[in-house]
């Protein structure tokens, strides 16, 4: 058995980075607030444990991949949290996508008891997390991120060293605020095509093939063209993460007006009962306007 790490959080993208830590040989705890989540990693040789702290407790590296600022805090600082529990030395290592302030507080209270914070937000979804080909954007010191490479390496095709604590919970928020606006861009832009008369596969051709085109584009347009919208990115998602990058900029007094626009049609979305599905259903308030 390898290294004994802990991975806190298994949703969309926190399952199938466990499983790729399990494949890896890794000594796996696992801990999720739905305990259902971690029956199919404690099935495939994951430990499992009730608590953050649990989990905690003899990892040499621990993960987490949780949904917000909130949830990152409450795993981490709240009753039976995870830092709490961690041995001195323990490598921390954030990948949600959360607010550059709260990593750069995280790492404080991290060094105060002498363990290392990275910032390890990623790029990729659903499909990447399980094939382990996430690329990873990275904060925080050298030391810590050559000691935590082979556990990043196990889930990724890439990582990233951006610079000290905060780089890379700050460019993870500038690739999703690009993200964010265009796929609400698409959304109308594709409403615009199927309500103009012309033929919408032509259309979408042109438009993947030109400069608009983007990984994103085709992958978003394919599901708000088929209705399909099976979780990768959950739409709640996106919309907080608009909002982090609203409240990011905001401190280089920077106004980021195509995100509060864009937002406010994932807030519409969320209105209408679209939170919890895929970010690419943000269309549908639109079609039905
Ligand atoms: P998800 O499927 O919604 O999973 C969220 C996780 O956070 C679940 O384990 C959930 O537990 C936990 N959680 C939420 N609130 C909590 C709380 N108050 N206390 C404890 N646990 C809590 O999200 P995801 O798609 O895996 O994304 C995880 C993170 O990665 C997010 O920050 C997201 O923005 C980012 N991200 C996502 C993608 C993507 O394509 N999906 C890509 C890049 C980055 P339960 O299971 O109990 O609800």
């Amino acid at each position: 058995m390898g290294e004994d790490v802990a991975i806190l959080g298994l949703g969309t993208m926190g399952a199938g980075m466990a499983a790729n830590l399990l494949n890896a040989g890794f000594s796996l705890s696992v801990y999720n607030r739905t305990a259902a989540k971690a029956q199919a990693l404690i099935g495939a040789g994951a430990r499992s444990a009730s608590t953050p702290a649990e989990a905690a407790k003899n990892a040499s590296v621990i993960i987490s991949m949780l949904a917000d600022d909130a949830a990152s805090r409450e795993v981490w600082l709240g009753k039976d949290g995870a830092l709490a529990a961690a041995r001195k030395g323990t490598i921390f290592i954030e990948s949600s996508t959360v607010s550059p302030a709260w990593v750069v507080e995280f790492a404080k209270l991290a060094e105060q008891q002498g363990s290392d914070l990275l910032d390890a937000p990623v790029t990729g979804s659903r499909m990447q997390a399980e094939a382990g080909q996430l690329s990873f954007l990275v904060g925080g010191k050298d030391s810590a991120l050559a000691a935590a490479t082979p556990v990043l390496k196990a889930m990724s095709k890439e990582i990233t060293h951006l610079g000290s604590v905060g780089s890379g919970a700050k460019m993870k928020l500038i690739n999703n605020f690009l993200c964010g606006v265009q796929v609400a861009s698409l959304a109308e832009g594709l409403t615009w095509i199927e309500r103009s008369g012309l033929d919408r596969d032509k259309a979408l051709s042109i438009l993947k093939a030109g400069a608009p085109g983007s990984p994103l584009l085709a992958a978003i347009s394919a599901r708000m063209a088929s209705q399909t919208y099976t979780v990768n990115f959950l739409l709640k998602l996106m919309t907080k993460d608009l909002l982090y990058a609203q409240n990011e900029a905001s401190q280089y007094n920077v106004d980021l007006k195509t995100a509060e626009v864009a937002r406010s049609l994932f807030e519409n979305a969320i209105e209408q009962g679209f939170g919890d599905k895929d970010m690419a259903s943000v269309i549908e308030p639109l079609r039905n306007k």
